[in-house]
């Protein structure tokens, strides 16, 4: 897909916010610091759309940017994140669990994993939060270029039996630094977006 226009559209923090649900949306969940913004800036090639931090924890708001005004990227940060308060927690939950559950213009959902490590409890909580949404989704494993090749295998089934997948098919390895995986996931769009 060419990518002749991109931009940033509004930080939300609930639903009157939103843009208008006026085209599909995809969401991309993650805790914080596992890649959301490089992925994006990588999928479509704009080195700083989306703000990327080696910091953790930066945002909390969903980050709504505008491709081609035929399609949403939507960052949706992982709750989760230790250094805020419980009542803080609570209600960054709340507007996760909000978007994802009610947004009719949401056609698919990105979980994006650290594929160096297991997956952790967020991110199988993630998972478990498209089932009960019933979105489609598929698993992106970030940071592939951190792991030897002849290692891959071996981290696929580890995600495979931890978050209980069928196949590895969910399964989509990506790398913001190689471009690793662009195609393909590009290809998920368009299968889901533009159907
Ligand atoms: P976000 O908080 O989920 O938006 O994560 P960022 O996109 O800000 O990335 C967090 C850190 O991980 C940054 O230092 C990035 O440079 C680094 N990073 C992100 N993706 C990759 C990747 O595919 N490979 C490598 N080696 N580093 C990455």
């Amino acid at each position: 897909m060419h990518v002749h226009h991109a931009e940033m559209m509004i930080s939300a923090v609930s639903p009157k916010q939103y843009p208008a649900p006026d085209v599909p949306e995809v969401a991309l969940a993650g805790r914080s610091n596992v890649g959301k913004s490089s992925f994006i800036n990588r999928m479509i090639d704009r080195k700083g759309l989306a703000r990327t931090s080696s910091q953790p924890g930066k945002t909390q708001t969903l980050n709504f940017y505008d491709i081609n005004q035929e399609f949403r990227f939507v960052d949706v940060p992982g709750y989760g994140y230790a250094r805020v308060s419980k009542s803080q927690r609570v209600q960054f939950e709340q507007m996760v669990r909000q978007y994802v559950l009610q947004r009719e213009n949401l056609e698919l959902l990105f979980l994006l994993m650290d594929f160096r490590h297991e997956p952790t409890a967020l991110d199988k909580q993630m998972k478990d939060l498209a089932e009960e949404a019933d979105i489609p989704y598929a698993i992106i494993l970030t940071k592939v270029d951190k792991v030897k090749r002849n290692q891959w295998n071996r981290h696929f089934q580890l995600y495979e039996k931890a978050l209980d997948l069928p196949t590895v098919d969910a399964l989509f390895p990506f790398s913001s630094v190689t471009g690793e995986g662009k195609e393909d996931i590009w290809e998920v769009i368009e299968a889901y977006v533009f159907d």
